[in-house]
Parts: structure tokens; C-alpha cells; sequence
């Protein structure tokens, strides 16, 4: 199995095997044909460096329409590091394909700069729960045509006390999209989260 057959872009096959990534890791293989179909619920049990970045970063890349200069995938992580980490991971996968743009916001980083930053075309918009709320409140960001909300180590967004941000968030994005949860653990808050915004037929792997 190739990120060929697996449907990724000529352009986007030739920056991952520029970065060494030529094969598809097991959580890739399982994940991503399934991903790549619009509009469908997925939960994902996985651990960092299982290559889960790329597994839900690859679809969305394919999902978003370049010629709409609005988030329309957004991915909550829990902390700046994390968030950081996938925005450089698609910035990589996206040296020869050009249309889309990824921005990362995070606290502990001046406001302003994001505000302006987020003036941009940003197709895909990373974000810490806390952080995307203030650029809300600032009506910073437009969350209308979100199609895809990823929840990244939604285990640890909810030890961090992200809980009540997230209900927010998921509220906030349109009711009609594909949410896609990854977590290494499941314990009562997120089995909430999952019965109260995702579809009961929710695609999962391990
Ligand atoms: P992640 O689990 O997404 O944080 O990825 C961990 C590391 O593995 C990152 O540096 C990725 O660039 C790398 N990686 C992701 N997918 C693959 C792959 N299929 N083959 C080799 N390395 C990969």
C-alpha cells in the first residue's frame, strides 16, 4: 500500500518522500481511505508518533476548497508545542502543493500578531481550545465554514481543564460536519463528548 494508492496527491506524495515518509503507517492505512470520504464522524485510539498528524492532516488537505479563503477544517490541540508540531508537519506536506494555507494559534503568544495573521487565506486552522475562544470573542476568526473539526489528544485537552471550552467550540461550529476524535485514552468526559456531538455510527480504529 502507497500514499498513492491510498489517493494523496502526486504533489503531496513527493514532499512526504522527501521527508522520509514513504510508506503508510498502520493508523495511515486504516485511517485514510476512510478520512478521505466527506462528512463522516471518526474515532481514532492512537499514541504520538503512531504518524496521527498525518493520518487526519492528508484528508483535510484534500478536503478544503483553495479557493475559499476561510478556515474550513479546524484542529484543537492541547497545547502550543502540539499545535506547532502539526502546523510545521502540513506546512511540509505542502512545499509542492501550494494552495492551501495553515495557521496555528496558541496562548502565550501575542493576540494581535494572530488577529492579523488570521487576515490571511487559512484553510486549515490549528488551535488551543482557550486561545481560539478569545479570537472569537475578538471576531477574529470565522468559524461558519468549518466542515471538519479534529480533536487532537482530546484525553489531555480535557485533563487540561479544556473541557467546558471544547462544549463551546463544538457549539459554536456549524451542526452539519465531520468531527474526528483522537485520544490514547477514554476515560468518562470523553465518552460524553462523543455521545453528545458525534454520530452514533462514528467509524473506529485502534
Ligand atoms: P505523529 O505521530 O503524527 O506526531 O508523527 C510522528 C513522526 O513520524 C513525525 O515526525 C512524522 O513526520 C513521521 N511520520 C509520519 N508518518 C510517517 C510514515 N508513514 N513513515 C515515516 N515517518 C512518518
Amino acid at each position: 500500500m502507497t500514499f498513492k494508492d491510498l489517493g494523496i496527491h502526486s504533489a503531496i506524495v513527493k514532499a512526504l518522500s522527501e521527508n522520509g515518509i514513504e510508506e503508510p503507517t498502520a493508523i495511515q492505512s486504516k485511517s485514510i481511505p476512510f478520512l478521505m470520504q466527506k462528512g463522516t464522524d471518526f474515532i481514532g485510539q492512537a499514541q504520538t508518533g503512531t504518524g496521527k498528524t498525518a493520518a487526519f492532516g492528508l484528508p483535510l488537505l484534500h478536503a478544503v476548497n483553495p479557493k475559499n479563503p476561510q478556515p474550513q477544517a479546524l484542529i484543537l490541540s492541547p497545547t502550543r508545542e502540539l499545535g506547532q508540531q502539526i502546523q510545521k508537519q502540513l506546512f511540509r506536506f505542502t512545499k509542492y502543493y501550494h494552495k492551501v494555507f495553515c495557521e496555528a494559534v496558541y496562548g502565550g503568544f501575542p493576540i494581535d500578531i494572530q488577529v492579523n495573521n488570521l487576515k490571511r487565506p487559512t484553510q486549515i486552522l490549528v488551535a488551543t481550545p482557550g486561545r481560539l475562544i478569545d479570537l472569537v470573542n475578538r471576531n477574529a476568526v470565522d468559524l461558519s465554514q468549518i466542515k471538519t473539526v479534529v480533536m487532537d489528544e482530546a484525553d489531555e485537552m480535557l485533563s487540561m481543564g479544556f473541557k467546558e471550552d471544547l462544549n463551546k467550540i463544538l457549539r459554536l461550529t456549524p451542526n452539519k460536519k465531520a468531527t474526528w476524535l483522537f485520544s490514547a485514552t477514554f476515560p468518562t468526559g470523553i465518552k460524553e463528548i462523543i455521545k453528545k456531538y458525534m454520530d452514533k455510527d462514528a467509524f473506529r480504529i485502534e
